[in-house]
């Protein structure tokens, strides 16, 4: 939960920030001006406070489906718009507060899983893709795998030998992508239902925006050598992810055979 307290502690924080500036236009403009500054004022005062309802309404759904661990159907919109507008502004108090990218890129994957989770509902498998990211391909393999996951040998050097089987054994899709633009296209092309995406904190979250309202369940890779070079992900926690959707939620995923 503490991972999670820093992306939603930051959200309530610049919700404050937006009613301050409500306050300040209010005080500042709408008691000096007898004239058209009046109007404008009221104009602007109304659009921003019908943004800060929306913004209230998707935070109180983030809240709620957290603490219920249920999805709040009706709020679902409101979450999304919350969720992908106030993003930047996130980020941006963050540095004021001094906080690294990488934390609030972590709480904010852990923040949409739980959302993700929260969702009950069972895809059929082709519905589903798994999208890797090439730094888990062993840098000295000379195979071409983002063209063709089949050029893979599965000689153990790496962890795409392993996750392969996972989509033969499933029969859901998987593709490799060296970027946001291969993967948008992988996207585009499939039209998933939910998609279970292998990557750091950085990509998992802007693949993570980009996709709304799409369900996207993140798992983080591991970066032993550093970033974007040899990466690692357990592949029982991809086997995990895919299963949470293809069997209809977690409370299932603990009672299902690999084989
Ligand atoms: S498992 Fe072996 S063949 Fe497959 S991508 Fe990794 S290093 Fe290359």
């Amino acid at each position: 939960m503490i991972k999670k307290r820093i992306y939603l502690g930051l959200l309530a924080a610049t919700m404050l920030l937006f009613a301050g500036a409500l306050g300040y236009i209010w005080l500042t403009f709408f008691q000096q001006d007898g004239g058209w500054l009046r109007y404008i004022t009221i104009v602007a005062v109304v659009a921003v406070l019908a943004c800060l309802i929306v913004i209230g309404l998707g935070f109180a759904g983030i809240v709620l489906s957290l603490v219920s661990e249920k999805n709040i159907t009706f709020l679902n919109k409101p979450m999304n718009f919350t969720f992908s507008l106030l993003y930047p502004v996130v980020m941006w108090l963050g540095k004021v507060f001094k906080i690294t990218q990488d934390k609030i890129q972590r709480s904010f994957v852990e923040v949409n899983n739980q959302l993700v989770k929260a969702k009950q509902g069972k895809l059929t498998p082709d519905r589903l893709l798994i999208l890797l990211p090439h730094c888990l391909q062993e840098r000295e393999c000379p195979n071409r795998i983002t063209t063709n996951t089949e050029n893979c040998t599965r000689c153990g050097r790496c962890p795409v030998g392993d996750l392969l089987p996972l989509s033969e054994r499933y029969g859901v899709h998987l593709r490799i992508a060296t970027g946001g633009t291969l993967a948008r296209e992988a996207v585009k092309k499939l039209r998933p239902r939910a998609i279970v995406a292998v990557a750091c904190e950085r990509d998992l979250t802007s693949g993570i925006l980009d996709c709304i309202p799409l369900p996207v369940l993140g798992v983080t890779n591991d970066r032993p050598h550093g970033p974007c070079f040899n990466t690692y992900v357990d592949p029982d926690a991809v086997e995990k992810a895919i299963l949470f959707f293809i069997q209809g939620g977690e409370g299932n995923v603990f009672h299902v055979s690999a084989n």
